[in-house]
């Protein structure tokens, strides 16, 4: 018998390199390094029993270009997508 633990979630974070710590709360915009808290669920994923999410680091003033234009924000997330894909492959598939 297989036992799942269902509820586990695992976050993964989405940011670009910056000086800061990877533990911290605070990191880089994916879209423009701004240093920010700000995310952005992006993707679940199911995979064995576990749901991965991918949390993207997004600061207010991207927010802000993606709700005055919507194609920014189709873009941004087509970015995030393709990045996820590539660098999450054996968890997608
Ligand atoms: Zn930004």
């Amino acid at each position: 018998m297989n036992m799942y633990n269902n509820s586990s979630i695992k976050t993964i974070d989405i940011y670009e390199e910056t000086h800061l710590p990877k533990e911290g709360w605070l990191q880089g915009c994916f879209r423009c390094r701004n240093i920010t808290s700000l995310k952005i669920n992006m993707r679940k994923v199911k995979r064995r029993g576990r749901t991965y999410k991918f949390d993207v680091y997004a600061c207010k003033d991207c927010r802000q270009d993606f709700k005055k234009d919507r194609t920014k924000y189709r873009t941004f997330k087509i970015m995030c997508h393709n990045y996820i894909s590539s660098e999450y492959y054996y968890l997608i598939r």
